[in-house]
C-alpha cells in the first residue's frame, strides 16, 4: 500500500485522476490511498494568498513559503513515513528507474509548484527530493504529480490484476517492449504474424524477444549500447546481422 498526498492550490484537478481506471480500481482494492491538501488552507488572511512578487523584480509571482511548510508539515504529519518530493524541471529526471525507487516508499507527498516556481527557502529542510518528469516547463507540478502517481501506482503488483505485465512494460528490463496485436487476424489487408497464431509459447516467447531488441535498436539503440546482452540475444541480432548481410551482398 502506497499513501500519495498531493500538495496544490488546484485540489479538483484530482478528481479526474482518482475516479478512473487502474488508479481508481487501486484505490478501490486499498492498495493505494490517494488524496490532496490545498495549500490554500495554510493561507493567512481572508484572501488566503498563496503567491507574492518576486524579490529583486522580475515578472511573475512566486508561491509563498508558510502555506507551503504549513501543508508540508501537515502533510507530513499525517504520513510521517512517507517521501516528500517537490515538482519541478530544476529535479532528477523521472523515468521507470525512479519509477522502481519510489514505489519502494510507503508514502509520497508531492508538492505542486505553480507561477515561477517555490520561495527556495521551502527547499532547506522540508523536501527531500526534486523530480521533473522531463527537460520542458509545464504551468504547474499538477500534470507531472499525476504522471508519477500512474507509473508507480501500475509497479505495484495487485494493482494491475497480474504482475506480468507491469513486468514485461517497455523499460522494466532495459529494452522496448514487443509489438502487440489483437482480432481481427486481418486488418486492411495486414495479418497478425503467423508465430503468435501457432500456440507455440516458446516460439513466441523468442519471437518477442526478437522484436523488443529490433525495437529498441531502430527508435532507442542508446538502450541497447547501455546493455549487457544475454548469449541468446547476442545470438539474435548475430542472426540479424547476417540476414542484412546477405541482402548487402546478393
Ligand atoms: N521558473 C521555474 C524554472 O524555470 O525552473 C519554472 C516554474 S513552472 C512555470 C511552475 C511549476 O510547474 C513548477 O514549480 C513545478 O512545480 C511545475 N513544473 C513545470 N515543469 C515541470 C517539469 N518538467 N517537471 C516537474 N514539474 C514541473
Amino acid at each position: 500500500m502506497i499513501n500519495f498526498t498531493v500538495l496544490t492550490i488546484f485540489p479538483t484537478m484530482f478528481s479526474l485522476l482518482w475516479d478512473y481506471g487502474i488508479i481508481k480500481r487501486a484505490i478501490d482494492r486499498n492498495i493505494i490511498s490517494a488524496s490532496t491538501i490545498n495549500i490554500r488552507d495554510f493561507a493567512e488572511g481572508r484572501h488566503r494568498v498563496t503567491d507574492d512578487r518576486p524579490y529583486g523584480g522580475g515578472c511573475g509571482m512566486v508561491m509563498k513559503p508558510e502555506p507551503l511548510a504549513g501543508a508540508i508539515r501537515a502533510a507530513q504529519k499525517k504520513a510521517p513515513s512517507s517521501k516528500t518530493i517537490l515538482m519541478t524541471p530544476q529535479g532528477r529526471v523521472f523515468d521507470q528507474r525512479v519509477a522502481h525507487e519510489l514505489a519502494s516508499f510507503d508514502g509520497l507527498i508531492l508538492i505542486c509548484g505553480r507561477y515561477e516556481g517555490v520561495d527556495e527557502r521551502v527547499c532547506y529542510d522540508l523536501i527531500d527530493d526534486e523530480i521533473s518528469i522531463g527537460d520542458y516547463v509545464l504551468t504547474g507540478g499538477e500534470l507531472p504529480a499525476m504522471v508519477i502517481i500512474d507509473a508507480v501506482t501500475r509497479l505495484i503488483p495487485d494493482a494491475l490484476g497480474g504482475v506480468d505485465s507491469a513486468e514485461k512494460d517497455s523499460f522494466s528490463d532495459g529494452l522496448l517492449e514487443h509489438p502487440h496485436y489483437t482480432r481481427p487476424r486481418i486488418f486492411e489487408e495486414a495479418n497478425v504474424p503467423d508465430v503468435l497464431l501457432s500456440g507455440n509459447h516458446k516460439e513466441i516467447e523468442k519471437w518477442r524477444l526478437e522484436q523488443s531488441l529490433i525495437n529498441t535498436f531502430l527508435k532507442r539503440r542508446t538502450l541497447l549500447e547501455k546493455r549487457t546482452l544475454s548469449r541468446q540475444e547476442v545470438d539474435i541480432l548475430e542472426k540479424w546481422c547476417l540476414e542484412i548481410e546477405k541482402i548487402i551482398h546478393s
